[in-house]
């Protein structure tokens, strides 16, 4: 099942206003053909409103957004080949699955129009279900029927507003495994939408952030969690241990940095040119309990603050000598372990860190309510 050639889908400049208020602002997107792409953010953030405009539902104050060659800006939604999965499956429920997925299809008057919903049944393998009714499936197969009445239609882009959002955590961390698999199988362009920033780098190719209207960083999930270029990103993407570093000099590849008095390095391409701060950055999964010699590794004195056991992993929380909690997350695989008001050594690779900008926010992006 190939998708017919379409293009890129672009946004220039889009903007959209109500009345003083900015819901997105002056967005810049190139969506690749084929690709798999997330608009991350937190609730408010003009997410939806982009996806909106995209599907024709909402006009843009200013910008233009095309597909391939095409300008659609002004195209009504109807006419654009762009179909939206939400997370109320709407499905007709007095009709049967078959006939819920021709639906689009027949009224086409297309002559195949039961060969190709069948197919589309078989990909999200619902083919079993063809004579049931809307009402006998649980709620992760209705989602599925409803992906597969848009796949049918073989749109140029498919948009999935928040589509897992309805579902209990156990079916929704299967259903993306089973997005990306029907996306790579179909290779539509398939723009997701959602704030859960777990969901969006388990699928996405490529994960757009979008903070206040705006465009936060763009770039594929592992270089948004490892290289992020903001502080919203690093604490809205996962979690950030951020230390306030003053640069004291350089030497090789190595920048050297002072924390609250304490000497350590970071990777010197790391600083930019002329900064004498930076907001030094180090994940929770990066950092390790350490004792003895500990050549090269950058490391800090703490106490244990809290213990929390998650199965795979134990969380712990450190105290600083200057009073900052940082968080350390060690995979349960047989390490040592430290309990509550022990005293102990946190070790990093100087070249597992990130540096930002010191006039950031060093808590913007932390306060996104966490997805159950
Ligand atoms: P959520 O995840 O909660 O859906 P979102 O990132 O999708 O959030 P949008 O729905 O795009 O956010 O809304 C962006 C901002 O625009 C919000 O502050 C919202 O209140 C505002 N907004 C959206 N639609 C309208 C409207 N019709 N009139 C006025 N303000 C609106």
């Amino acid at each position: 099942m190939d998708a017919q050639p379409s293009g890129d889908l672009r946004l220039e400049g889009v903007t959209r206003t109500y009345e003083a208020f900015t819901a997105v602002d002056h967005l810049d997107l190139t969506i690749p053909r084929g690709s798999f792409f997330a608009l991350l953010g937190p609730s408010g953030c003009g997410k939806t409103t982009t996806l909106r405009m995209v599907a024709g539902l909402e006009q843009p104050s200013e910008g233009t957004i095309s597909i391939g060659a095409r300008d659609i800006t002004d195209t009504k939604a109807y006419q654009r080949n762009v179909n939206t999965v939400f997370q109320n499956y709407a499905l007709f429920p007095h009709l049967n699955i078959l006939d819920n997925v021709a639906f689009g299809l027949r009224r086409r008057r297309d002559g195949e129009w039961k060969a190709k919903a069948v197919a589309a049944l078989d990909l999200v393998e619902l083919a079993h279900t063809a004579g049931k009714k809307p009402g006998q499936l649980s709620g992760g197969m209705q989602q599925r029927v409803a992906l597969a009445r848009a796949i049918v239609n073989r749109p140029d882009v498919l948009l999935l507003d928040e589509p897992l959002g309805a579902l209990d955590l156990k079916l929704r961390r299967q259903m993306q495994i089973e997005l990306k698999r029907i996306q790579q199988e179909v290779g539509l362009t398939f723009v997701h939408v959602t704030h859960d920033q777990e969901e969006a780098m388990t699928m996405a190719d490529t994960i757009a952030v979008m903070n206040g209207g705006r465009l936060e960083q763009v770039g594929d999930p592992a270089t948004l969690y490892e290289r992020p270029r903001s502080t919203f990103v690093a604490n809205f993407l996962g979690q950030s241990n951020l230390l306030r570093a003053r640069l004291t000099g350089l030497r090789g590849d190595h920048a050297e940095v002072d924390v609250h008095g304490i000497p350590l390095r970071l990777s010197r391409a790391q600083v930019p040119e002329g900064a004498d701060g930076v907001w030094l950055g180090i994940r929770p999964e990066k950092l390790r309990l350490v004792g003895g010699d500990t050549p090269g590794l950058n490391v800090l004195p703490g106490e244990v603050t809290d213990v929390s056991f998650t199965g795979v992993a134990t969380h712990y929380l450190v105290r600083m000598p200057w009073g900052q909690e940082l968080t350390l997350v060690q995979q349960n695989d047989g390490s040592a372990r430290a309990g509550l008001g022990e005293t102990v050594r946190l070790g990093w690779e100087p070249s597992q860190a990130f540096s930002l900008d010191v006039a950031q926010d060093a808590h913007a992006g932390e306060d996104h309510e966490e997805v159950v």
